[in-house]
């Protein structure tokens, strides 16, 4: 058994201390190395820059130790067990990394933990130390490695059946709030950090009936408990899955505040996200692509999948909102038409397919710049949407006999229970013989093809109206709204996003085809001024709204220190908000199909 034992050593100079002690390293010289990703974050971040320090012994003997590559090191061949120390620099609070200050310790595997070269298939065992000194005494732990002598919630002997699973369980050592509820006879903790007044009563009925109708889906729950881990700060949203976990990062105003009762737009983002990562714990932790199965964390992974991982798991986290009853179906539409309306307005949809943005989502998407709305599309916005497609193509075309619940049912079955890697298209093959469906044309123009959805055909059968128009300002993101059949008269506008800085209006994107592109401006200029008048974050919408169509005028901007004039015509607000409606009076079939969809 490899013996891991960490402790959060100096939570001032946030390092962590490492011991791994390896029985019987190979004789030729034991390689270790540390992982360059963690798994559902599709980036290099070479975690190994972390490292700060990295010794080895067998013994009372110091083994040499070679550096061989950014993350691999290769040491002596010795006799005996090695043993190799080192500590771990944590200052990155997200999801992804590790952190550890005086309030709170918080890593993943692949942060801390190097691999055994040879070895990744041997038990390992975990030794969680407290850090020392009385302020930390009340310190607990939470995380679903397996406990191996601790006691609940305590310091102390954890274990890892190899190393996939060791990095798979993420750790929070602090003093934070603790809540569960049961699923499906299962017991879920929920572990919140950071300052807070959450009814986490609340909280864990919501989680428990969103969790019941994951469960319902796939027919089983493969855990033996599950734990939410979530860091509530000022500002943040993120979410990381594992097999048994999840770690979460929300807004603490997010959380649901005691004695309020409505589910606010913020505890609506919040559940969704819960449902989101849950949902993940059968789709991509088990149910996972094959070539994640063969490959390791050292390089880039690519993968025309994602679509169907994060794509089709972000079409079911708000589906599940509505089916559990957390939200009303209005609701529900509203997240619908503001998913429509975020995939609408970058022009990047045309350019990029869908399988091609799952491919190239470790340079494309994880590392998006000021043009990214004109030449990539997400693939969980549009996965999303290609998903609800393929959910309401197959349940017309079968006349409700089959739908995509039945698909996650099949993958759940041929791949995720047997732990069978997912091939390229295995997906689409599965999809076709579930439904029994020839579906050749639908997935060749949602995944390969860049033309837009036939969304408000496939709704309109299902009594779902959906209208495009132009946003009535830049805070307009489309909706569920009384007024959705309502014309709005297209306002003139700049076709480009602004952020505030100070007092100043910063361009941040210009998108293709609008006014201050065909005028020359760029991000990162700085308007001062539009047709004489000082621009300001608070005022330059209105100032160009008020310019009547047809006409142009000057506008200021500093490009870096230098002043320069454009002359900008603003044309009409383009047609891309999504305004979605639950149409009153349809059909007994249109009725059914909907209400079987929405569970109503
Ligand atoms: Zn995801």
């Amino acid at each position: 058994m490899i013996e891991y034992r960490i402790q959060p050593h100096s939570p001032e100079a946030h390092l962590y201390r490492v011991e791994l002690l390896i029985p019987e390293p190979a004789p030729e010289g034991q390689l270790v190395s540390m992982a360059a990703w963690i798994p559902g974050s599709y980036m290099i971040r070479d975690f190994a820059r972390n490292l700060v320090a990295l010794t080895a012994r067998s013994g009372d003997r110091i083994v040499p130790v070679t550096k061989l590559d950014k993350q691999t090191w290769r040491c002596d061949p010795v006799a005996g067990p090695l043993q190799i120390v080192y500590e771990v620099y944590a200052w990155d609070l997200s999801v992804r990394a590790a952190h550890l200050d005086t309030s709170h310790a918080y890593f993943n595997g692949t942060s801390v933990f190097l691999r055994v070269h040879g070895q990744e298939e041997m038990p390992c065992g975990v030794e969680l130390m407290a850090p020392q000194g009385p302020e930390y005494a009340a310190w607990r732990v939470a995380t679903t490695l397996p406990n191996d002598g601790a006691s609940p919630f305590g310091f102390g002997r954890y274990c890892a059946g190899d190393y996939d699973e060791l990095i798979d369980h993420p750790v929070e050592m602090g003093n934070f709030t603790w809540a569960t509820f049961t699923a499906a006879g299962i017991s879920h903790d929920v572990v919140i950090t950071g300052r807070h007044r959450a009814d986490t009563d609340r909280l864990c009925r919501d989680l428990a009936s969103i969790c019941e109708q994951h469960i319902a889906l796939f027919g089983e729950l493969p855990v033996q408990r599950y734990l939410f881990l979530v860091m509530a700060l000022g500002e943040g949203y993120g979410g990381l899955e594992h097999r048994s976990s999840t770690s979460l990062i929300c807004k603490r105003d997010d959380l649901p505040q005691p004695g309020e009762t409505k589910v606010s737009t913020g505890y609506r983002r919040f559940l969704g996200l819960c449902s989101h990562e849950y949902f993940h714990l059968w789709n991509v932790k088990r149910i996972r692509p094959r070539v994640f199965m063969e490959r390791g964390l050292e390089a880039e992974v690519h993968t025309r999948l994602l679509w169907a991982f994060e794509g089709i798991t972000s079409y079911y986290d708000e589906l599940a909102l509505v089916r559990s009853g957390c939200i009303d179906a209005k609701s529900y539409l509203e997240l619908l038409a503001q998913a429509i309306t975020r995939l609408m307005r970058g022009s990047g949809r045309h350019k990029q397919s869908l399988s091609d943005a799952s491919f190239d989502a470790w340079t494309r998407f994880y590392k998006q710049d000021e043009n990214a709305p004109n030449a990539i599309v997400s693939y969980y916005t549009k996965g999303a949407l290609v998903a609800l497609a393929l959910d309401l193509t197959i349940r017309q075309r079968t006349e409700a006999g089959k739908s995509l619940d039945d698909l996650m049912r099949a993958l759940w079955r041929t791949h995720g229970k047997p732990g069978r890697g997912v091939e390229e298209d295995g997906v689409e093959r599965l999809a076709a013989e579930v439904s029994g469906l020839d579906l050749t044309d639908f997935f060749e123009r949602s995944l390969r093809a860049t033309g837009d959805l036939p969304l408000g055909e496939l709704l309109a059968a299902f009594g779902v109206e959906l209208r495009m128009r132009p946003a009535r300002n830049a805070a307009d993101q489309g909706g569920a709204g009384e007024s959705a059949g309502g014309a709005a008269v297209p306002v003139p506008v700049l076709g480009a996003r602004f952020a505030s800085s100070g007092r100043e209006v910063l361009l941040t994107q210009v998108l293709d085809g609008g006014a201050a592109r065909e005028a020359g401006l760029a991000a990162g200029d700085v308007v001062v001024a539009v047709d004489g008048i000082r621009a300001r974050p608070d005022n330059l919408e209105r100032l160009i709204a008020g310019i009547p169509s047809g006409e142009s005028v000057d506008l200021y901007a500093f490009r870096r220190d230098e002043l320069m004039r454009f002359r900008v015509q603003p044309t009409p607000a383009p047609s891309d908000t999504c305004d979605l409606r639950l149409l009153d009076d349809v059909a007994e079939d249109v009725l059914g199909r909907r209400n079987a969809w929405l569970n109503l």
